[in-house]
C-alpha cells in the first residue's frame, strides 16, 4: 500500500527523524519499561541469579507482534547486566562469515541482539548452534582437499533473539535458548502511561483524558501509541497551540481516519472485502493479499494479529474467517 499507515507497526527505516525519536523514547531500565509484568519478573530474577553467580545471562528468545518492545527489552537487559548491547538482524547477516566476524568481535559478557532471527539463512544459523551451546566457533579454512575445520573459542555472551513467528524458527535453534517469552499486547492503562511518558519527553502537553483516548486507539502497541502521539502533536501544534485535549485529539484522529478501536481504512477495507466476497467462508492469506494489494507477510505480521486479538478474525486450517463481532462493529460504525 502506497500511503503510509499510522497504525503500521514497522519502523520506517528510511525516515531518520522517526528513528531518532523512537530511540529517544526508548526506556533504558526495568523501571522505565512499562507493562509486561510477567516478562519483567522472570527476567529480573534470571538477571539477579546470573549476577550472583558472576555468570552471563542464559540466551533469551522474545517473541510477539512487532512494536511491543522486544528490541527495547533486549537493550534494557544489556543495561541491567552492565553489558554492551550489540544489535543486528536476521536478514542483514548475509554470509556465515559475517556472523563469524560479529561473534569474534564480541567481548566477554556482551549482549548480542538478533532481530527477526527467523529470517537467518540456514547456513548462517548453523554457526550459531555451537556458539550458543559451547561458546565455540567452527569454521572451515581453505577450499577443496586442503580445507580443514578449526574450532575457535568465543567470549561468553548472551544472545537475545526476537521473532514475530516462533513457528518459523528451526527446532535446533529454538532449543538452544534457555528461556523464551511471549510479549503480550498491553493493557490500555499501560499504553496511557507510555503516552504520558513520551509526551513528557517530547515536551508536549496532553490531558490524562486525551492520553486515555489515544491509548484506546493504539492497537495496544507502544510503537503505534508513540507514532499516534507524534501525529496528534503535529495537529495540535498547527491547530491548538500544541496542547492536546480531548477535542483536539478527537479532531486529529478523525483526520487520520483512525476509529475507536484503532482500525484505519485499510483494516476496514480488508474486512469489508472479505465479507463481500466470501462472507462466512474461510479465505486464504494469499487471496486476502490479492484482494487488498498488500504483501501476505505484511498482513500476517502487522495487521492480522491485532484483528485476531479483537476477535474480528479467526484463523482456521482452511483460511481466515471474519467473525460476527467484526460484522457488528463495521455495521455500527459504517
Ligand atoms: P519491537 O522490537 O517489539 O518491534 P521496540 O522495542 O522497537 O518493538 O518498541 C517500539 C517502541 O515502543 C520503542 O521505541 C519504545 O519507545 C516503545 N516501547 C516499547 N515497549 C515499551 C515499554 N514497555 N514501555 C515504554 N515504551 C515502550
Amino acid at each position: 500500500m502506497g500511503i503510509e499507515r499510522v497504525i503500521d507497526t514497522s519502523i520506517h527505516e528510511d525516515d531518520p527523524e522517526e528513528k531518532a525519536v523512537e530511540f529517544s523514547l526508548r526506556p533504558t531500565t526495568f523501571d522505565e519499561y512499562i507493562g509486561q509484568p510477567r516478562l519483567k519478573t522472570n527476567l529480573k530474577l534470571a538477571i539477579q541469579a546470573a549476577k550472583k553467580r558472576g555468570d552471563v545471562l542464559d540466551h533469551v528468545l522474545l517473541f510477539g507482534p512487532p512494536g511491543l518492545g522486544k528490541t527495547t527489552m533486549a537493550s534494557v537487559i544489556a543495561h541491567e547486566m552492565n553489558a554492551n548491547f550489540r544489535a543486528t538482524s536476521g536478514p542483514s547477516i548475509e554470509k556465515a562469515g559475517d556472523l563469524a566476524s560479529i561473534l569474534t568481535n564480541l567481548a566477554d559478557g556482551d549482549v548480542l541482539f538478533i532481530d527477526e532471527i527467523h529470517r537467518l539463512r540456514r547456513s548462517v544459523e548453523e554457526i550459531l548452534y555451537s556458539a550458543m551451546e559451547d561458546y565455540k566457533l567452527d569454521i572451515v579454512i581453505g577450499k577443496g582437499p586442503a580445507a580443514r575445520s578449526v574450532r575457535l573459542d568465543l567470549p561468553r555472551f548472551t544472545l537475545i533473539g526476537a521473532t514475530t513467528r516462533t513457528g518459523s524458527l528451526a527446532a535446533p535453534l529454538r532449543d538452544r535458548f534457555g528461556q523464551s517469552f511471549r510479549l503480550e499486547y498491553y493493557k490500555n492503562d499501560d499504553i496511557q502511561k507510555i503516552i504520558e511518558r513520551s509526551a513528557a519527553l517530547l515536551e508536549t502537553k496532553i490531558t490524562p483524558e486525551a492520553a486515555q483516548m489515544l491509548s484506546t486507539r493504539s492497537r495496544l502497541t507502544p510503537r503505534i501509541a508513540n507514532r499516534l502521539l507524534k501525529r496528534v502533536r503535529d495537529f495540535a501544534d498547527v491547530n491548538a497551540d500544541g496542547f492536546i485535549d480531548v477535542p483536539t485529539a478527537e479532531s486529529a484522529l478523525k483526520m487520520l481516519e483512525i476509529d475507536e478501536l484503532g482500525l484505519d481504512p485499510g483494516d476496514r477495507n480488508m474486512l469489508t472485502l472479505m465479507i463481500e466476497k466470501y462472507n462466512d467462508r474461510p479465505v486464504g492469506l494469499n487471496t486476502i493479499a490479492a484482494l487488498t494489494g498488500d504483501e501476505a507477510s505484511t498482513i500476517e505480521d502487522f495487521y492480522e494479529p491485532y484483528l485476531m486479538q479483537l476477535g474480528f478474525i479467526q484463523r482456521t486450517p482452511k483460511g481466515r474467517i471474519v467473525t460476527p463481532a467484526a460484522k457488528a462493529f463495521l455495521q455500527k460504525t459504517a
